[in-house]
């Protein structure tokens, strides 16, 4: 039986550097000691005291359906975390609660786009984001950065970039790139979104891990909360990313559409894990700090690792749990390396081919292992490089 253009579509089909990641799960499923640096997911789990608030809250009974839009208590809690890091004010009409980041990526395009309208994102991107355009009925249109630029799209990219789209998603901090966008670039952004008259759709799941400057949410600039749709998410703030939860932030009409949407897909999301949430927001920032610090302590690893040497080269990374590294003095592109350190060190990383076009000859490197064999794997992969270059 035929299935329909659009779910077909959702992915576009041949090689899209996801083969070494494959590669790595089925030489580990083997028994090999493969060291893995690909996935965005921490070292440490759930914390205990979150994981006994979902306990308890599953065994008080919070286990039928909840509030489609999310729980009150979540939704303010929420929108008061919010209010008080941006200042821009805040309610719970202004939340809708999500299956993570992800669904509400995609609530948020299914919201601003019709079908086959375009809709802009920044090259490199996070993997899923031309899949999640298509699923929502529209089309994908790359705005490509360069290394030379730490990958920060400039106004005459952006302005370029949007032409005849109706939303621009952006991403700071940055996966791949752990990119954190500064002021004008984020000027950019907005200037761009009221000149061409776009939604922006902004993710922000990386907002508690920041190295250098600060995290500015782009629905704080003049003008700017009426168009824009933040997604957050709890995966990377308190490591609850199986616990799939998130929201989306933005105007209350657009919010209570997005309500509907949530009705005739997910009917929500649990109550326990809702609980569970509103739990660990309320415990407070330095929690958030605490499971952020291994990925800043290691991203101070990562730059002593490559001091003194031009081969394989960082760009400067401000955030998030990833570093994305220049390997081109190799000669080789980002998946020839990745797949021959595979093979020669057993060490797995990501092409940055994974994440567009503008990446290429670059790898990314996920800081997720214990500071000691993170060390380790980088010297290797560092001597590997130059012996190719
Ligand atoms: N956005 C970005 C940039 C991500 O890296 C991720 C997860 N790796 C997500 C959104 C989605 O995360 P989740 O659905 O777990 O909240």
């Amino acid at each position: 039986m035929k299935l329909s253009d659009r779910i077909t579509n959702i992915t576009g089909g041949g090689s899209d550097g996801w083969d070494v990641f494959y590669k790595a799960r089925r030489m580990i499923a083997a028994g090999e000691p493969v060291v893995e640096l690909t996935i965005g997911e921490h070292d440490i789990g759930t914390s205990t005291a979150i994981l006994d608030a979902m306990d308890r809250a599953a065994k008080g009974g919070h286990t039928g359906y909840a509030m489609v839009p999310g729980t009150d208590a979540l939704r303010q809690t929420v929108a008061d975390r919010i209010q008080t890091r941006t200042g821009v004010p805040t309610t719970s009409d202004n939340i809708l609660i999500t299956a993570g980041g992800q669904a509400a990526l995609f609530a948020a395009h299914v919201a601003v786009c019709n079908p086959d309208t375009k809709a802009a994102y920044i090259d490199p991107y996070y993997a899923t984001y031309p899949g999640t355009i298509r699923g929502a009925g529209a089309v994908p249109q790359p705005i490509i950065t360069s290394p030379e630029a730490a990958f920060q799209p400039t106004l005459d990219d952006l302005m370029a970039g949007t032409a005849g789209a109706v939303s621009l998603l952006v991403n700071t901090p940055n996966n791949p790139t752990g990119v954190v966008y500064g002021a004008e670039t984020l000027d950019a952004i907005a200037q761009t979104c009221i000149a061409n008259d776009l939604w922006l759709i902004s993710d922000e799941v990386y907002d508690t891990q920041v190295w250098e400057g600060a995290h500015i949410s782009p629905r704080s600039l003049p003008d700017m909360a009426e168009r824009t749709l933040v997604v957050g998410s709890m995966s990377k703030s308190h490591a609850m990313t199986g616990s799939r939860i998130g929201w989306v932030c933005g105007p209350q009409d657009a919010i209570a559409k997005m309500v509907n949407l949530a009705t005739h897909t997910t009917y929500g999301v649990p109550g326990y894990i809702q609980d569970a949430a509103t739990f660990a927001l309320g415990q407070g920032d330095a929690v958030e700090a605490e499971v952020a610090a291994p990925f800043r302590r290691r991203r101070d690893l990562t730059m002593q690792a490559l001091a003194g040497q031009n081969v394989v080269r960082a760009v400067p990374a401000q955030g998030a749990m990833y570093v994305m590294l220049d390997i081109r003095a190799t000669g080789m592109d980002g998946e020839g390396f990745a797949n021959a350190l595979l093979d020669a060190e057993r060490i797995a990383v990501m092409p940055g081919e994974s994440f567009g076009d503008a990446a290429a000859g670059h790898i990314r490197v996920a800081m997720t292992i214990d500071d000691a064999a993170y060390v380790d794997a980088l010297a290797r992969l560092i001597a590997f490089a130059r012996e190719k270059a």
